[in-house]
């Protein structure tokens, strides 16, 4: 077994205190205002480069206020903000990103390109370093760099007197402080078209509220629709040579794959939503055309109005909120994405190598592995085994049922698994 020794006391340092006490008091190390870090992450199939773009200063702090020092999840990518005083870690997070997606394809073995990214950090009271850290698929660290902020630095952008776009709050339980905000904003919906996305953004959100356990937790949400609202209607499709002047600026055919529906615009997406309250972002884009996608911690976005666009929702917020991995298995062979001999940090899949971090405690005793699959039922969603074929393999890989919402689009609710990891994660949020 070969696991990055780093990654692992990394992994240990950081999630050591999530059911500790309370290391990091919000109030004494930040103001209740947001740092905005926009940067950019360049490179080809093996050099990457972190560069930082701009800081903002917004509006009110919207994120979480307890765990502060904690991550629930590894992610793809941390960021970390430590005191430049004493040098303690004050905040973290982590995410995912379509750069690293990208630096497996193709093009990035004959190309150097460069991605925006943003995040969204606590703004601090005192001088602070700021490091974005890679990770590869094997959870080694591959990348790393730090940026000295002042607080006081007169370069930071200050976005509070900028008046927010026109919203409705779909679901309020209370305020942004105790509460996880969702922000939905509109992709390719012109100002005459602002009802209709109105309503989208209503049964997409009675829709996600109708799964386990959003629906036992909606009191723990506050859901707004933002109206972003676009010069062209419908969303660009390259491979039609068709470009749409976009709110949002997001196309199907990222990196040469007909579905897959992204926007490269994070700066965009960001400006859209300033004085606003929000952490988790989802994008509806006004076309019938199949497609959408989820980055753990950046976004989800999905095509509104095809016959599958609310189970779609549902799976890509799966991986955008919770880091949720693909239950399903293209073919045998080796794919970048997971290795058979490294233990993913998502908490639906298993390579085996280490079970008992994820859901072996919910297997029923004489369970076989790999447990064989019901041919005689259309789906099956509560019996849990470890079936073999997911993350995009179909040997190595292992899922918790035979059928779930980030396996199939049919199945009406998320996995026991899955929603015991939407569970945690919703109370790391808030509790
Ligand atoms: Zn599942």
């Amino acid at each position: 077994m070969k696991v990055c020794l780093r990654s692992l006391l990394l992994g240990l340092a950081l999630m050591g205190s999530v059911s500790g006490m309370a290391r990091v008091q919000f109030d004494q190390w930040f103001e209740n205002r947001t740092l905005r870090m926009d940067y950019v992450l360049s490179g080809d199939s093996v050099e990457q480069r972190i560069s930082l773009d701009e800081l903002y200063s917004l509006p009110y702090w919207a994120g979480r206020r307890n765990n502060l020092d904690s991550l629930h999840l590894e992610g793809n990518g941390q960021i970390l903000m430590h005191d430049a005083a004493s040098g303690q870690l004050i905040y973290c997070l982590s995410f995912s990103t379509l750069f690293q997606e990208w630096q497996h394809t193709e093009e990035a073995q004959r190309s150097y390109k460069s991605f925006e990214c943003t995040h969204l950090l606590p703004f601090p009271r005192k001088k602070v370093n700021v490091t974005v850290r890679l990770q590869n698929s094997r959870r080694e660290v591959t990348c790393e760099r730090s940026f000295p902020v002042d607080p006081e630095d007169i370069q930071i952008r200050r976005l509070d007197k900028v008046p927010a776009q026109p919203h409705k709050y779909i679901v309020k339980s209370g305020t942004a402080e105790k509460c996880i905000d969702i922000a939905i904003l509109a992709e390719g919906y012109q100002e005459s078209e602002m009802d209709s996305f109105y309503a989208d953004a209503q049964k997409m959100s009675d829709h996600l509220f109708a799964h386990e356990p959003f629906k036992s937790m909606k009191r723990c949400f506050n859901v707004v629709a933002v109206a972003s609202p676009s010069i062209d209607t419908g969303v660009s499709t390259p491979r039609n040579k068709d470009w749409r002047r976009t709110a949002l600026g997001a196309q199907f055919d990222t990196f040469y794959s007909d579905r897959y529906l992204t926007t490269l615009r994070m700066k965009r997406v960001q400006d859209m939503l300033s004085g606003i309250p929000y952490e988790h972002i989802v994008i509806l884009v006004n076309t019938d055309t199949y497609g959408g996608g989820g980055i753990y911690n950046q976004y989800m976005i999905a095509a509104m109005h095809h016959p599958s666009s609310l189970p779609v929702c549902v799976h890509e917020f799966g991986h955008s909120f919770a880091g949720l991995a693909d239950e399903y298995a293209y073919g045998d062979e080796v794919t970048p994405y997971y290795h058979r001999d490294v233990e993913p940090w998502e908490k639906n899949i298993t390579t085996l190598v280490h079970f008992e971090q994820k859901w072996k405690d919910m297997v029923p005793a004489g369970t076989p592995i790999p447990t064989p699959e019901n041919k005689n039922v259309k789906t099956e969603t509560e019996r849990i085994g470890v079936f073999e074929g997911a993350g995009y393999l179909k040997k190595g890989v292992y899922r918790p049922v035979q059928d779930c919402r980030m396996r199939v689009n049919n199945v009406p609710a998320f996995c026991p698994v899955c929603q015991r990891a939407l569970k945690d994660l919703v109370n790391y949020y808030v509790k």
